[in-house]
This record gives structure tokens, C-alpha cells and sequence, in this order.
């Protein structure tokens, strides 16, 4: 799961982001910083705040729709998929915004930090959905689906295992020092992904 696509898998496909994700996002923003220049009590507030509350849900709808049809076209197709374990990905990450204790689910201004956590706190909550929605119609399926550790899945190469940083040269293109393989980093990434939940699975069933 990634900020440059929704999600890669292992077969070098890509799900792009939900298409007005970005918009939304911005239009939320906008709002939550209108509603932080309103006096307390007054009735601007009150109608920045119902501002807030319906881009909230709008937000919220969209990412409903794109994770029910994501997570239909891979329950479809495959018996077993594993993905990465957002809550361990997500303890190595920067700064989490502050929330607003009087507004759930918006958070008080700070600058730019509070617009990049802004930014990946409304990517977060579309993975924690879209991996909901992905268990819920797996078991429906009888599918399996496995959370795995994604520490060091992006630095393996998949041609020969060598495991470096240097194998990436930009964030897109992986290139393996050792073997000179070449791949798309998130195609790697998720390819590693899924041959730990395959040992992890051996490993369960043994
Ligand atoms: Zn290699």
C-alpha cells in the first residue's frame, strides 16, 4: 500500500488512488481551517461545522465505493492474499497530527505537518476500510487473508534474495547490485509481501 498508488501486487499490477481522493482532501482541509478561524459560539461555526461533518462523509463514501470494488476484484481472483500489517508499518512513521478534541476526526492546525498528517491519516483510514471489507468478503469467499511484517519486504531483491538499500536507486525503479534485476520497488515490495504469508502459511499448517 502506497501513497504513489492505492496498492501494487505481486503480479505488477497497480490500483490507482480513488480518483477525487485528492480533492476531497483538499476541500477538507480548506474547511477545517475555516472552521479553526470561527469564534466559539457563534453561528459561522455551526455552519463550518456542518461543512466539515459533509466533506467528512463524502470522503468517507468514496472510500466505501473504491474499497468494495477493490477488495471484490482480488477476493475473486485469488485463494490467498497477504498484505502489509498497517499497524507494525505504521509504528515507524513521522509525527501523528493533533486531533481537535471538540471535532473528532479533525485535527488542529499546525502547518504543514498537520497537512501531511492530514494527507496520510485520510490514506491510513482508506487502508484500515479497504483491509476490513477485504476480511469480511475473503471469509465470505472462504479466502485467506494474512497480515504480514512488512519490515525489509521493499529492500529483497526477488530474482536472488540479496537484501540492500542500495537496490534502489529511485524510489520507483528497484535494481538489484547484486544480480542487476529490474522492477517496479512496490512490485517488489508486494511480491515479498506475499512469499512471507506463504511461509507464514506452511509454517501454520505444518
Ligand atoms: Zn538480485
Amino acid at each position: 500500500m502506497g501513497i504513489a498508488h492505492f496498492l501494487a501486487d505481486s503480479d505488477g499490477g497497480f490500483v490507482p488512488n480513488p480518483r477525487h481522493g485528492a480533492k476531497a482532501a483538499a476541500m477538507l482541509e480548506d474547511a477545517q481551517q475555516a472552521l479553526s478561524r470561527c469564534k466559539r459560539g457563534s453561528k459561522r461555526r455551526r455552519k463550518a461545522v456542518q461543512t466539515v461533518a459533509r466533506l467528512h462523509r463524502k470522503v468517507r463514501r468514496r472510500r466505501l465505493n473504491h474499497a468494495h470494488k477493490t477488495a471484490l476484484a482480488l477476493v475473486r481472483e485469488h485463494d490467498f492474499i497477504a498484505h502489509e500489517d498497517l499497524k507494525i508499518r505504521n509504528m515507524s512513521k513521522a509525527p501523528a497530527p493533533k486531533p481537535d478534541p471538540e471535532q473528532p476526526g479533525s485535527f488542529l492546525p499546525n502547518g504543514a505537518v498537520a497537512k501531511a498528517g492530514l494527507n496520510r491519516s485520510i490514506a491510513d483510514a482508506g487502508w484500515g476500510v479497504f483491509l476490513a471489507i477485504l476480511a469480511a468478503k475473503a471469509e465470505g469467499a472462504g479466502r485467506q487473508v494474512m497480515a504480514v511484517d512488512p519490515r525489509n519486504t521493499s529492500r529483497r531483491c526477488p530474482a536472488c534474495g540479496h537484501t540492500a538499500k542500495e537496490n534502489w536507486p529511485t524510489q520507483e525503479k528497484c535494481h538489484c547490485a547484486s544480480c542487476g534485476h529490474t522492477a517496479h520497488a512496490d512490485t517488489v515490495g508486494a511480491l515479498n509481501v506475499l512469499r512471507a504469508g506463504l511461509v507464514h502459511r506452511k509454517a501454520a499448517s505444518a
